[in-house]
C-alpha cells in the first residue's frame, strides 16, 4: 500500500525493532498487540478497542526475538565498512522513551552478546584496522554532544569547562575547508576500542550529571556519539593519499507527546522544541528519500544542521524506529511507525 513509485535512495533505511514485553508489563497483565513479521519485513498493529489492524512495511522488522547481533549486522556493519572507505554515515534510534533507544545504541554492560550498537562498532572499526595492510595508517577521533533545547553541550569536556559550556552551548559554524562544525567541541584521539568504552562511559556521567543541574532528564535530549576514521596511505608515485569517514551514532531523544494538562510552562516549551526537532529529522529524511525534492530543510534544526554532511549525497543512513508492544502504548507505537513510514515514503 505504501510503495511509492520511481526510484527511492537506497543509501537511506528505515528498519523497526521491537522490544519484548518486560517482566514488569507482563506481571501486570499487558499484551501485546504487535505482530512483526521478519520475513515479509511488516509490522502489524491491532487497535485495543476495535480491534482493527494496521499494517506497515519497512526495509527490516526486527521482533522481540532478534539479537543484539543481528541488529549490528544487519544494521551497522554495512555503514562502519562504508565509513572505513572514507565515506559518512548515521544511525538513528528513534521512538518512545522506554521503547528501547538506548538498549539499541549502548546495550547492557557486562555480558558481550548484550552490547548494542555502539560497542559493537568500536570493537568492529578497531578489528578492521587491525586487519589493515601496513602500509595504511588510521586516526580515530570521538566526540560526544548532545542536543538539549536546540542547546548544544559537550560531553567529554573538562570538569572545568563543564559550567561554562552548560550555560553558553556551543555554536555551529560552517566553513569551505571543515564543512559544518561545532565550534571548541572535544575531539579526543583513541587507539582502541577499550579507549572509546571508556570516553563513552565519561561522556554517559556527564550526561546524567549535567541533566541532574538543569533539572531536565536525559530522555529530552538527543546524545550524538561521532567517530572521524582518518585513513592514509602511500601510493605508488610516493603521494600521501588521505580519506576521511564520519559515523554518527544518535539516541534520539523520547518521542512521547507531552500532555497539554499535565505540563507547565517551561515542560511545552520543552515538549514544542523536541517535538520540532524530531518532525524536522523526518522531513530532512524523507526529502532525502524521496530524491526529488529540491529543498532539504538541513538548517531548521541544530541536529539535521550538524548532521547535514553525513546525511543524503554518499552517506548511508539508518533510522531505526524502537517500540514497546503492550496495548497501554497504542498510541505512540502508532505514532512511531507513521513517523517511520514518513521517514521512507513521501
Ligand atoms: P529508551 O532508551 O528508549 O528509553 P531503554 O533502552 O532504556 O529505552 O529500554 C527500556 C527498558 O527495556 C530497559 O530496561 C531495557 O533494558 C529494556 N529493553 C529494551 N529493549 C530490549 C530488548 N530488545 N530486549 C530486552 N530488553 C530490552
Ligand atoms: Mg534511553
Amino acid at each position: 500500500e505504501n510503495e511509492a513509485p520511481g526510484e527511492r535512495n537506497e543509501n537511506i533505511r528505515v528498519v523497526v525493532r521491537g522490544r519484548p514485553l518486560s517482566t514488569g508489563e507482563l506481571e501486570a497483565g499487558y499484551e501485546s498487540i504487535v505482530h512483526f513479521d521478519s520475513v515479509q519485513q511488516t509490522v502489524a498493529l491491532k487497535d485495543p478497542h476495535s480491534g482493527a489492524v494496521k499494517s506497515f512495511t519497512f526495509d527490516h522488522v526486527f521482533g522481540p526475538d532478534s539479537t543484539q547481533p543481528d541488529i549490528f549486522n544487519e544494521v551497522a556493519r554495512p555503514i562502519i565498512d562504508n565509513v572505513l572507505e572514507g565515506y559518512n554515515g548515521t544511525i538513528f534510534a528513534y521512538g518512545q522513551t522506554g521503547s528501547g533507544k538506548t538498549h539499541t545504541m549502548e546495550g547492557g554492560s557486562g555480558k558481550a552478546e548484550l552490547r548494542g550498537i555502539i560497542p559493537n562498532s568500536f570493537a568492529h572499526i578497531f578489528g578492521q584496522i587491525a586487519k589493515a595492510e601496513a602500509h595504511q595508517k588510521f586516526l580515530v577521533r570521538v566526540s560526544y554532544f548532545e542536543i538539549y533545547m536546540e542547546q548544544i553541550r559537550d560531553l567529554l569536556s573538562k570538569k572545568t569547562d563543564r559550567e561554562k559550556v552548560l550555560v553558553t552551548g556551543l555554536e555551529v559554524k560552517e566553513d569551505k575547508e571543515k564543512g559544518v562544525y561545532v565550534k571548541g567541541l572535544t575531539e579526543q584521539v583513541v587507539h582502541s576500542a577499550d579507549d572509546l568504552d571508556k570516553i563513552m562511559a565519561l561522556g554517559k556521567k556527564n550526561r546524567v550529571t549535567g541533566a541532574t543541574k538543569m533539572n531536565a532528564h536525559s530522555s529530552r535530549s538527543h546524545a550524538i556519539f561521532s567517530v572521524t576514521i582518518e585513513r592514509s596511505e602511500r601510493i605508488s608515485d610516493g603521494r600521501l593519499h588521505i580519506c576521511v569517514g564520519k559515523l554518527n551514532l544518535v539516541d534520539l531523544a523520547g518521542s512521547e507527546r507531552q500532555s497539554k494538562s499535565e505540563a507547565v510552562d517551561d515542560r511545552l516549551k520543552e515538549a514544542a522544541k523536541i517535538n520540532h526537532g524530531l518532525s524536522n529529522l523526518g522531513n530532512v529524511i524523507a526529502a532525502l528519500t524521496d530524491g526529488k525534492s529540491t529543498h532539504v530543510p538541513y538548517r531548521n534544526s541544530k541536529l539535521t544542521r550538524i548532521l547535514q554532511d553525513s546525511l543524503g549525497g554518499n552517506s548511508k543512513t539508518v533510522m531505526c524506529a524502537n517500540l514497546g508492544p503492550a496495548n497501554y502504548n497504542h498510541e505512540e507505537t502508532m505514532n512511531t511507525l507513521r513517523y517511520a513510514t514518513r521517514a521512507k515514503w513521501i
